[in-house]
């Protein structure tokens, strides 16, 4: 066999892609309009900028704990005062007849209280992840807008990111050939002991609900398959403060249907690595970092080549909302719906119960592909440079 030809990306030119998402971009007045719930870190650091770059996304209020700095916020991001709600009244959206939906940035277990809240007053629901602290709160909040009829998506930027698009292309497009085995890594430091990410009440869980999610969820994204066993161990340094309510360490294997195994790791205690590796029996690819906002990187390794696929980057977060938001003008159901975020619930809970139990837990044995998922995001558009 000839060696593998590497190609670096300066040399990639008639490889090189550029993705761009093909939605149209609304004037103002008839983009969806969002009231955002929780103005922490995620909120200030990537929302904010996201609805700046969507094209059928915007921002009309701003619900909060502290209507101090919500008023400062709100004047940068060109609010008025009375589009600052508390969390008492957040009712009051209800009477807010440009705002169509919510975003919900809370710590995990407020996310099915403002789910069902925002259900009663008849406004769409996105969630950030993980949907829920349990599979009984994850349910609830399903049927809670299921009743009222307003849409639930639960915030899965992975999944609208586009060299995971891509990978998912490839894959099902038989570059790899039948893939056999995948291995996920997701690991950071999370050194603030006083975070809510630590508190069982507020975080449900530790490594797992957090960042092992984004193994889990990726993993099912890009096989399109459902998971039938887990088995998983579970570990929290002796005597370390931080884990004292949430485990530190969660390593779980899945095994889907048509033989598929893949191998996930997440911690909150070693330095930050996030990775992923699908091996086919044609070939390989790789996202290293896999889970990042930006600056992923996709490599396909196949017998006669390896190379990186250049994909321009489109903000994630923008791309999430606008989905949504097509959907609601639509009537459309989220390729992420409340469902999606459920079934993760379920694998999540069995792969605790595994790791308490030390053995294998059997779920639903469930056939064919893409079970939970809703319209397909907008078409990526891939031009040659
Ligand atoms: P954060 O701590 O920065 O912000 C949380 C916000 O909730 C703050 O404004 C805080 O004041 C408010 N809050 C309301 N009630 C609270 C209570 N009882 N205790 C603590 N805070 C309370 O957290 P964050 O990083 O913005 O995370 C919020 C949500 O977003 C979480 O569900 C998290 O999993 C999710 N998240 C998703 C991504 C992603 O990439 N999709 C990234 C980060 C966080």
């Amino acid at each position: 066999m000839t060696s593998p030809d590497v190609t670096r990306p300066d040399q990639t030119d008639s490889d090189a892609v550029q993705t761009q998402a093909r939605q149209p971009v609304l004037p103002p007045d008839q983009r969806v309009g969002y009231a955002v719930v929780g103005l922490g870190e995620l909120t200030e650091e990537q929302l904010y900028p996201a609805f700046s770059l969507s094209g059928q996304s915007r921002l009309c209020a701003l619900v909060t704990g502290n209507r101090e700095k919500a008023r400062e916020q709100a004047e940068l991001l060109g609010l008025k005062p009375q589009d600052v709600y508390d969390y008492d009244h957040f009712e009051e959206l209800k009477d807010r007849a440009d705002v169509q939906a919510v975003f919900i940035v809370l710590p995990n277990s407020l996310h099915r209280e403002y789910t069902e809240r925002a259900a009663r007053i008849g406004k769409h629901v996105l969630c950030e992840k993980p949907l829920s602290v349990s599979v009984a709160d994850a349910e609830a909040m399903v049927a809670a807008c299921e009743a009222t009829g307003v849409l639930l998506m639960t915030a899965y930027r992975i999944q609208y990111a586009p060299h995971h698009q891509a990978a998912r292309e490839l894959i099902q497009g038989g570059t790899l050939g039948r893939i056999k085995l995948m291995t996920a890594v997701d690991v950071q430091t999370e050194p603030n002991e006083g975070q809510w990410r630590l508190k069982r009440d507020l975080a449900g869980g530790g490594s797992l609900l957090d960042v092992g999610l984004y193994c889990l969820n990726t993993t099912r994204y890009l096989s399109g398959e459902e998971p039938c066993e887990v088995f998983a161990y579970t570990h929290s340094t002796p005597g370390d403060p931080r884990f004292s309510e949430v485990e530190e360490s969660v390593s779980f294997t899945l095994r889907f249907p048509s033989g598929l195994i893949s191998s996930n790791s997440c911690s909150y205690g070693t330095s930050k690595h996030r990775s992923l590796r699908v091996l086919g029996e044609k070939g390989n690819l790789s996202l290293d970092p896999a889970f990042d906002y930006t600056n992923l990187r996709l490599m396909v390794d196949t017998e006669t080549e390896v190379r990186e696929t250049l994909i321009k980057e489109t903000d994630q977060f923008a791309l999430e909302l606008d989905h949504f938001s097509g959907c609601i003008l639509n009537g459309e159901t989220p390729f992420t719906p409340g469902e999606e975020g459920l079934q993760d619930q379920r694998v999540m809970e069995a792969i605790y119960q595994s790791a308490r139990e030390g053995r294998p837990v059997q779920l639903e044995r469930l056939g064919g592909r893409d079970l939970f998922r809703g319209r397909k995001p907008a078409r990526i558009e891939r031009e040659r440079a």
